[in-house]
């Protein structure tokens, strides 16, 4: 791919050290390079992970840092989590020392050709279904970025026929220099990260960055029905577009309820639309992004068609649980934003019970009002975001504050009647009371469970219990 770097003898600054801090800490070392690694969190907090670092020479200053870590450092490689404003690398750049996220250090080492995928929702489904289609259609793949394996880590296990499907956040993108993906998705742009990114221009910009790069000989995909993420369109590589309402040039779209690739003025049926397993028209959108990039890069359609047929979805993306006495109850942890909220509530026909909140991203939470009021009979308020969200969305909905999830998931248990749907799509992040949005997802699942077995034990003592009876006994669950 680009101009390799030799890191032999470099003096190379790691900052933060999470997953993706620690895979490029022992990435550089093993690279021959003198690398220094810097948390504000302590030996007590990091872990395991510490005594890998130093076995590996890592040298490692925890708990802050010294003023003159940056002495003698030729490249810095702050973690996704880093914020780009924070002082070390304001003073790095000052320094002129480059200042690199891990993709840009593990571009140089890869090989193989490379779909990236980034947007504001989207980005996990769109990258395991190309992922998945490309596998399916016997392709030697590797699923990397933001979805479990960090890039860097993956650099290894790469060849000349590997294709690298990776997942890119607009951290990751803010800081590249020379990474440049042979097919670029850009799936949607709507308001999110605020709280880092300040605006929705600098966020845009940030994301663009992954065709910056590009030539000629490259492709970008991009939403013909997303005004926002349109304007970065960009001119050197050839754009393909995708629409779930309009025929394009050149991409997909959808004709007579069938998705259609088009290039080259040829037309080719993929499938129809109803045969797509997940939910609502956001999907409808990875589904056609995922058809173009799978076919630029060689799928046949029948291979396309096939995959997307068999595609289970991924975890905590409004992912089914389980129906209990007709009530049907949905993941949607990953909804950590309020666009992907909307998406979910659009999803379903109506009587949805939904849990929200959590930790706010200077969200605006009224943009919801109508589809709440189309879509909710109750919005069950959780977490710190709580009495903010209630104040934006009054008298759309009725609202009810629960403070957990638990006390949340026993209103809605009670509240819920057959053919309701119960959805946690909190609209925000879940920092505030769970470690992560997988936590979030996992204690909601469990308190489904544990309602089910609840119902199943009772119908079992009772076999000709009325359904009132366990209903019952779903609203005393959990007091
Ligand atoms: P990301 O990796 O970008 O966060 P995910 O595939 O993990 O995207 O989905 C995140 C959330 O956004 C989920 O709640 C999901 O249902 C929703 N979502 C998925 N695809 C889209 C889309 N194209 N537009 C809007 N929301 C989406």
């Amino acid at each position: 791919m680009a101009g390799k770097i030799d890191l032999k003898g470099k003096h190379v600054l790691v900052i933060g050290l999470a997953r993706t801090g620690i895979a490029t800490a022992l990435f550089c070392a093993d690279h021959g390079a003198i690398v220094t690694a810097t948390d504000s969190r302590s030996t007590g907090e990091l872990g395991e992970s510490i005594a890998k670092l130093r076995a590996a020479g890592v040298q490692l200053e925890l708990g802050g840092h010294s003023d003159s870590i940056l002495a003698g450092q030729q490249l810095v490689i702050p973690s996704p989590g880093v914020p780009g404003d924070v002082a070390l690398l304001v003073k790095a750049r000052a320094l002129k020392i480059p200042v690199w996220s891990e993709i840009e250090l593990a571009f140089r080492f890869l090989s193989g050709q490379l779909i990236a995928i980034t947007g504001s929702n989207g980005k996990t489904t769109t990258t395991s279904l190309i992922e998945y289609i490309l596998r399916n259609a016997g392709f030697s793949t590797v699923l990397a970025g933001n979805i479990g394996t960090p890039l860097i880590a993956q650099v290894a296990e790469t060849t000349d026929r590997t294709i690298v499907v990776a997942e890119l956040s607009s951290f990751q993108l803010e800081l590249i220099d020379t990474f440049r993906p042979n097919i670029a998705v850009f799936l949607n742009l709507t308001p999110d990260h605020l709280d880092r990114h300040k605006t929705l221009t600098a966020y845009g910009a940030a994301k663009a960055r992954i065709f910056e790069n590009q030539t000629s000989e490259d492709f970008a995909i991009l939403n013909a029905d997303d005004a926002v993420s349109t304007k970065y369109a960009p001119s050197l590589p050839q754009v393909y577009w995708f629409s779930r309402k309009t025929n394009v040039e050149q991409g997909a779209f959808v004709r007579d309820g069938k998705i259609i690739f088009r290039q080259a003025g040829r037309d080719d049926e993929i499938l129809d639309c109803r045969e797509i397993p997940l939910p609502g028209a956001h999907n409808l959108e990875n589904v056609l992004a995922a058809t173009i990039a799978t076919r630029l890069a060689g799928a046949r359609p029948a291979q396309i068609a096939e995959a997307i047929r068999s595609f289970a979805g991924v975890e905590h993306r409004i992912e089914f649980v389980a129906e209990i006495q007709g009530v049907r109850y949905y993941n949607d942890s990953k909804a950590t934003n309020v666009d992907a909220t909307l998406k979910a509530l659009e999803a379903f026909p109506g009587r949805i019970v939904v849990i929200l909140g959590g930790k706010d991203k200077d969200s605006d939470y009224s943009v919801l009002r109508p589809t709440l009021r189309d879509k909710a009979i109750l919005v069950l308020l959780i977490g710190a975001a709580a009495k903010k969200i209630e104040h934006q969305i009054e008298g759309s909905v009725a609202i009810r504050q629960a403070e957990t999830l638990e006390h949340a998931f026993q209103f809605a248990a009670q509240t819920a009647h057959a053919g309701d749907i119960v959805l946690l799509a909190p609209a925000c992040a879940s920092f505030d009371q769970f470690q992560n949005y997988e936590h979030r997802g996992r204690v909601f699942k469990d308190l489904v469970h544990q309602l089910q077995r609840s119902a199943e034990i009772l119908r079992n003592e009772n076999p000709k219990n009325p359904p009132d009876t366990e209903r019952k006994n779903a609203e005393t669950f959990g007091k």
